[in-house]
C-alpha cells in the first residue's frame, strides 16, 4: 500500500464523505503550534505481503512489542481530545489486528473520521460486516497493478484475485473506495489499465501514488526508479482519463520528488497536522522519521499525547524556521514548503538539517540527478530487488 497516507488522508475529504465539523481543543497556549488534525495508528508491522517498495522502516524486525488495545484506545481517546479528526489505522497489515473492530468502535464513539488502508488479506464478509458496525468510514485498499503476474510478483504472494474480491466487498456494504496503487518503473506503463481496473471495480478515487523512496523503497531506488519518459507519458495518459471520467471517479497523480524542481511540503511541515504512532507506542512527526539520528522520539507508554505534541524536544526540532540552512532560511518558498522533507534531506545528504536535494536550489541537487542517472542505467529486470521481509529485515539490521 501506499506510503503516502497523509495524501490519503486529504483524497478521503476530497470524495466529500467527511464531515470534520468536529470540536477541536484548540484552546491550547502556544498558539504558534496547532493542534495535530490527522493520527495515524500503524497497528502492527506484520504483514503478510513482501513488497519492494515498502514504506516501513527496513529495521522493523527489531521493533518492540505492539502496543495493546487498551493502550491503543487511550492513545485515540487523547489524540482526539487535543484535537485530532481523522484517524487512519494503517501497518503493515492492520487486518492482523483481531481488535481492530473494537478500536474503530472506539474512534467512531469519539467522533474521529475513521479510515483503513489495507492491502486486502484477512478482509472477509464477517469483518467486513464487523467493520461496518464499529462505525469504519472509509478504506484504501491497495493493489500492486492491473495484472495478475506483477500485482502477485511484486507482493510475493497470490492476492490479484483476493483484492478483487475485497473491492467488492467495499463496494456491497457501501463504502467509498479509494483504490492506491505504487508507481515505478514497472507498472507505469500500464497506468492506462490500472484506470482501466479501477473503474471497473467503482472506485470513487484512485491514488497512483509514485513511489516515494524511503524504506524498502529506498534500499531498491535504483531498480525502482522510472524514466522521465515513463512519467511524462503517464502522465499524458492520466490527463486524458481525468477529462473522460470527470468526478466519476477523481485520479491522483503525483509528480514525484527526483523529478520535480522543488519539494513538496512534507507532511505539510514538522509536528503542523499529522501525527503517525508506530506499532510499538514511538510518536512521529511522520512514519519514516525514525530513521533521522540525533532525535529521540517520545513513546506513548510514558508520555501523554499532549507532552509529545506540544513538549517534546522531538516534535519541536524542526518546528518555525529557526533551524534552517542556507538557500532555505532565506527563501520566499520557506513558508509553501518548510524546505522539504527531512528524511530525504538526511537520506542524500546525511544532514537532516540540509535543504532537500530536491529542489533545485540545493547545493546538493546532483545527488538527485545522480541517483537519476544511476538508475537508468540499472536493469529493469526485477532480478535484483530486495523484498521485505522478517529474515532480510534482520540481515539488513545488522549489517
Ligand atoms: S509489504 Fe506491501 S502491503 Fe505490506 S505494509 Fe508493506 S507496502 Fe503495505
Ligand atoms: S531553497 Fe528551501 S525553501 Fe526555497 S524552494 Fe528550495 S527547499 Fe523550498
Amino acid at each position: 500500500m501506499s506510503i503516502c497516507r497523509f495524501q490519503a488522508a486529504v483524497s478521503c475529504q476530497q470524495t466529500g464523505d467527511s464531515s470534520l465539523s468536529l470540536e477541536r481543543d484548540d484552546a491550547h497556549e502556544d498558539s504558534e503550534i496547532s493542534p495535530p488534525f490527522w493520527l495515524l495508528c500503524e497497528l502492527t508491522y506484520r504483514c503478510p505481503l513482501h513488497c519492494p517498495f515498502c514504506y516501513n522502516p527496513v529495521d522493523f524486525a527489531r521493533s518492540q512489542p505492539e502496543l495493546s488495545t487498551e493502550q491503543w484506545k487511550r492513545v485515540l481517546s487523547e489524540a482526539r481530545t487535543l484535537g485530532a479528526v481523522q484517524v487512519g489505522f494503517s501497518g503493515g497489515e492492520p487486518m492482523l489486528r483481531d481488535d481492530l473492530e473494537e478500536l474503530v468502535a472506539h474512534a467512531h464513539r469519539l467522533g474521529y473520521y475513521t479510515n483503513l488502508i489495507t492491502s486486502g488479506v484477512g478482509f472477509t464478509e464477517s469483518r467486513a460486516q464487523q467493520l461496518k458496525d464499529a462505525g469504519l468510514d472509509h478504506i484504501q485498499l491497495s493493489f500492486q497493478d492491473s495484472t495478475r503476474e506483477l500485482n502477485d510478483f511484486l507482493s510475493h504472494a497470490r492476492t490479484f484475485e483476493l483484492k478483487q474480491r475485497v473491492a467488492a466487498l467495499i463496494k456491497a456494504h457501501g463504502w467509498p473506495m479509494v483504490m492506491n496503487c505504487t508507481l515505478h518503473r514497472y507498472n507505469l506503463p500500464h497506468i492506462d489499465k490500472i484506470i482501466e481496473m479501477a473503474l471497473a471495480l467503482g472506485a470513487e478515487y484512485l491514488e497512483l501514488a509514485n513511489t516515494q523512496y524511503y524504506g524498502w523503497a529506498w534500499v531498491n531506488r535504483l531498480h525502482l526508479l522510472p524514466t522521465r519518459e515513463q512519467l511524462e507519458a503517464a502522465e499524458q495518459v492520466v490527463a486524458q482519463y481525468r477529462e473522460r471520467v470527470g468526478s466519476r471517479c477523481r485520479l491522483l497523480f503525483v509528480v514525484p520528488d527526483y523529478y520535480a524542481e522543488r519539494p513538496k511540503a512534507c507532511m505539510n511541515g514538522w509536528g503542523k497536522v499529522f501525527l503517525a504512532i508506530a506499532p510499538d507506542g514511538t510518536a512521529l512527526p511522520c512514519h519514516a522519521a525514525a530513521s533521522l539520528p540525533g532525535l529521540v522520539f517520545p513513546n506513548v507508554r510514558t508520555h501523554s499525547i499532549r507532552q509529545i505534541w506540544y513538549e517534546s524536544p522531538a516534535f519541536n526540532h524542526f518546528r518555525g524556521f529557526a533551524w534552517m540552512q542556507e538557500p532555505c532560511r532565506s527563501c520566499a518558498e520557506k513558508t509553501r514548503d518548510y524546505g522539504g522533507c527531512r528524511c530525504q534531506a538526511f537520506l542524500l545528504t546525511g544532514d537532516a538539517a540540509a535543504t532537500d536535494p530536491a529542489c533545485v536550489k540545493s547545493p546538493h541537487h546532483n545527488r538527485i540527478l545522480a541517483t537519476v542517472q544511476m538508475a537508468a542505467l540499472s536493469p529493469a529486470d526485477c532480478s535484483s530487488l530486495r523484498f521485505r521481509s522478517d529474515a532480510t529485515s534482520v540481515v539488513m539490521t545488522g549489517e
